[in-house]
């Protein structure tokens, strides 16, 4: 399991963004990691991701790790090599580059030798969209195409645990559903922890198994995400669910 225990971050040496976050995600589960804007989400990753920076004065203090493994102060490198890899945001995609060698450049990251043929098959029939269009530059892409090539890039490194950070942003709800359904069914068929940092409450919660609220740094409310849905005020408080 991915464990944090009373992680705190500090921002330019002085603020204090995380303030003790604690939290379980069980392997093969998918844990959803919600709240507002400014909640301290991204942040929450970017310390588990090691994509944290001391020379910026980030600092992270607490206990972070994978299995027996630590992951904190170790760099992005070590902790990709231990299977627990961050989704870039959708649309820092190699614009110049096509679908295939992006896709390509996740397994470099990776350090991994093996055969991609396996790997692009594998991301190709999760993605069909992306295998229609493997030879196209990937600055083509509309955003829910780049947000799929970004999940499949990381895919490449041979994600145990895949920390995504807001895949819904900026998409039709159409295309929201679809991605959703993916990851859920990575998951189910693939074997993939999930990390799921969203906005929006109530997509993430229907393929969720547990969900954390954030709240200015702390966690707030934790529980099942069947017992997070039904819970009206609560949902109505804290996920803006009706
Ligand atoms: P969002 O959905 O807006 O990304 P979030 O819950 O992911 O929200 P974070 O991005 O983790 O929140 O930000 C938490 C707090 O830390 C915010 O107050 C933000 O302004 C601050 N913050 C984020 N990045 C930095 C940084 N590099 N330097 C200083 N402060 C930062």
């Amino acid at each position: 399991m991915l464990k944090l225990d009373g992680v705190e971050v500090v921002y330019n040496r002085v603020a204090l963004v995380l303030k003790g976050v604690s939290l379980t995600v069980p392997a093969g589960q998918i844990v959803a990691l919600l709240g507002n804007n400014g909640a301290g989400k991204t942040t929450t990753l970017r310390a588990i991701s090691g994509l944290l920076a001391h020379e910026r004065g980030e600092v992270v203090r607490g206990r972070i790790t994978w299995g027996d493994n630590s992951l904190r102060e170790r760099s992005p490198d070590y902790i990709v090599r231990q299977g627990v890899v961050q989704v870039l945001e959708g649309r820092r995609v190699f614009e110049h580059l096509s679908v295939e060698a992006n896709l390509l450049a996740g397994g470099y990251t990776a350090g991994s030798m093996r055969s991609s043929r396996s790997e692009l098959k594998m991301i190709y029939s999760y993605f069909p969209r992306l295998a229609d269009r493997r030879n196209q530059r990937a600055g083509f892409l509309s955003g829910g195409e780049q947000q799929m090539l970004a999940i499949g890039r990381a895919l490449m490194a041979h994600p145990r645990v895949m920390l995504l950070d807001e895949p819904s942003l900026g998409l039709a709800p159409v295309l929201v559903s679809e991605i959703f359904e993916i990851v859920e069914r990575l998951n189910r068929e693939e074997g993939v922890t999930v990390v799921l940092v969203e906005q929006n409450a109530e997509a993430a919660l229907q393929i969720a198994h547990h969900g954390y609220v954030l709240e200015d740094g702390r966690i707030v409310l934790e529980g099942p995400a069947d017992k997070l849905r039904q819970n009206q005020d609560v949902a109505e408080f804290y996920l803006g669910l009706s």
